[in-house]
Order: C-alpha cells, then structure tokens, then sequence
C-alpha cells in the first residue's frame, strides 16, 4: 500500500531527524536484513553551502546514513551532480568526514556502469547505474525545492540524476513539460529496485529554483514508498495547486494513505516566474489566450555580464547547442528549449530569467 508520512522537524538537529527516522523504523526497512545492500541517493546538484537549500542538508543525510549503519546494513551512496565537483568533495557534501564505518562506500555513479531500461518516451530506452540491480532498496533522499522547468522538484525529479550527463542533454530537448515530466515518472517506474523516499523538507526553496530560488523554511520531513504520492505531499505543503503542475497532469495516478497533519504543514511558497499554468489546465478565453501567446509569455534566459566569468559552463551544458561565448554568452533564440540547464548550473548566478513584455502581464 502506498503511504506518506509527514513529520514536523524544525532544525538540522541530527537526534530529531533520527528520533523521526526510529519512530518509523519499519517501515522505513521493510523487508530488509542484516547486511543487506542499500543504496543512498541524495541531491547533489551542484557544490554548493548547505544554507543555500540546493542539496539535501548534510546533516539530513548524515542522519539517514547512520540509521541505516545503526541497523547493520551496507551502504553504498552517491549521485551524479549536474555540475560535476568530484568525489574527493563528497564526504563534505554528504556530511560524512567523520562517519568512518567499513559498511559505507561513497561513490561516484558517473564511473559506475549502466544499464539499459525500457521507458515510453525518447527511444524506449535509457541508461541507469548497474548498482540498482545490485541492492535490496534505494533510499531517495530528495530536497523539498521549485524548479523552473518542471515547477517542483522532489523525489520524481531527483532521480533524473541516475540518468548518465551526457545523456541528459538529449533528454533536455522533450520540448513539452508534460512529456518531460512522463519521462520523470518512467525512470521511477521503471528502477529494478524499491524505493523509499526520505524528503528534506527542513529547509526547502521557494522561487526561481532549483539553485537559484531563496531557501524558505519548511520544517518538514516526507516519508514515503512512493515517488509520486511523495511529490503531491510536497506540492501540497508548498501550498502549489497539483493541477498546474505537469507531472500531476499526466495520465498516472496513485492513491495513498497519509499519516500526518498535511494541513499543519501548508506554507504557502513563491513560485518560479516560469510557473505559466499551460492551456491545457485553463479554460475558454483563457486557454485561447495561452495557446496563441505561449512562445512570448515564457521567460527566456540571458545573461548578466556584471556576474559573468566567461567560465563557458552554460554553453557545455546547454541542451539546445544554443549558447556561444562571444566572449559573454549569445542565445541563439531559435535553437533555446526553454530547458533552464543554462540558469541552474551557472556557477556564478549570472543567468537569470527574463521576462518578456507580455508575460509581465501573467501573474505566476
Ligand atoms: S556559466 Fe555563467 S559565468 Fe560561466 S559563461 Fe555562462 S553565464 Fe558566464
Ligand atoms: S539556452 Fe539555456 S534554456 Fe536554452 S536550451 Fe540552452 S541551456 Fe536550455
């Protein structure tokens, strides 16, 4: 049966997230063993300081790691940043200098292999790491955040960073937010593994996320086995509509049953100036309206050259091939998919949302 806990937790106290993690112990290990392998799957996004609510907190994951240690299993845990900085930086990230435990192996999923799985959009195919075959559970540790491409970002689309970097680009072009947001879905149901989702909703973001939103207090942790329900509990407390989010417009649904005050939990958060609702979640006048102006509501990227450092990650990582350093980045209009790889992988902050005259005029 599907089922979403929600706890209040008010700080990065690792005894209060253990507290909430032993009061739901089996659950949250059922039908493990001793000596099981289980494999951690945090956001690690980018480098970047806790307090700036990018990545799951350190101390949010040190906390899962050592009750997870704490009941004798092995524990393998890693990610693949969208901007890559290296596993020596790991222990720091995760908030593992000083978990020494011959049980815990740190690694990097961009030298682990991969294998193929079947989806239903993009080729009926994608690469996910071989470990997931390897492992009696994967614990999804997602971070509570808006994105600007698909307006939350959670535990569906913190398994995006299973998926090989090179691949990513390719996956970027989905124009559509809906079909982007089918291909999220497909990796979860198509892991070779079951999942429990430990969401840090302590500090989560509000706004222009996923790296560049402002970090807005929560107190929250979701848990859950299942990635979906997870998600519709986070866009709940963040006070979002589900209807205009693409991932709850797909033709998916799951019902579950919640353990928890979600209405204690509601904190109503901004959104991301891309938070467009799309024609097909409007009616009448307002649909027409959507449909006929949609290419000149959307924000579009660009640059601020105060901030800018010539750095040419944002052309390297942009999905479209749209940007070249000229010495500062140019878009080529034509080419931009409106995917925001550009804007959340800036290491300086230098992309920036604009919007265009007319969508001035749509309140998000
Ligand atoms: S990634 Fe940011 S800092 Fe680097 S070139 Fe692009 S805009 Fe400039
Ligand atoms: S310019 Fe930015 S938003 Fe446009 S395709 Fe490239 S990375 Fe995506």
């Amino acid at each position: 049966m599907v089922k979403g806990i929600v706890r209040r937790v008010d700080s990065y106290d690792e005894k209060l997230i253990q507290e909430v993690l032993n009061q739901n112990r089996d659950f949250i290990l059922n039908g493990l063993k001793e000596n099981d392998k289980v494999f951690v799957k945090p956001n690690l996004l980018s480098y970047n300081p806790p307090e700036k609510a990018v990545t799951t907190h350190p101390i949010f994951t040190r906390a899962v790691v050592n009750f997870l240690l704490e009941n004798n299993l092995k524990v393998l845990i890693g990610d693949m940043p969208g901007r890559s900085f290296g596993l020596s930086k790991y222990p720091e990230i995760l908030g593992l200098t000083d978990v020494k435990n011959e049980n815990l192996s740190i690694i990097d999923l961009a030298i682990e292999g991969f294998q193929d799985v079947k989806v239903s959009v993009k080729n009926n195919k994608i690469r996910i790491p071989k470990i997931l075959w390897d492992v009696k559970k994967m614990y999804n540790l997602p971070k509570m955040k808006t994105h600007s491409l698909t307006f939350i970002t959670g535990a569906t689309k913190n398994l995006f960073g299973l998926i090989p970097r090179k691949d990513r680009l390719e996956i970027h072009k989905i124009p559509d937010k809906k079909d982007f947001s089918r291909f999220l879905l497909d990796i979860s149901l198509s892991l070779p593994v079951e999942e429990i989702i430990i969401m840090d909703g302590i500090v989560g973001m509000e706004g222009d996320g996923p790296t560049y939103g402002n970090p807005v207090k929560l107190n929250s942790i979701i848990i859950s086995n299942n990635a979906f329900y997870a998600d519709i509990l986070m866009s709940k407390i963040m006070g979002f509509n589900i209807k205009e989010i693409p991932l709850f417009q797909l033709d998916y649904k799951v019902d579950g049953e919640i353990d928890g005050d979600i209405e204690k939990f509601i904190k109503p958060c901004k959104k991301p100036k891309t938070y467009i609702i799309s024609s097909s979640a409007t009616t009448g006048i307002v649909s027409v309206f959507y449909g006929l102006f949609k290419d000149y509501i959307q924000p579009i990227p660009d640059v601020n050259k105060n901030k800018c450092i010539k750095c040419g990650v944002c052309a390297s990582k942009c999905s479209g091939n749209a940007i070249k350093l000229d010495p500062y980045p140019k878009f080529d209009r034509n080419k931009c998919v409106l995917c925001f790889c550009c804007n959340e992988l800036c290491p300086e902050g230098a992309i920036y949302l604009r919007r265009r005259i007319i969508s001035k005029f749509v309140k998000t």
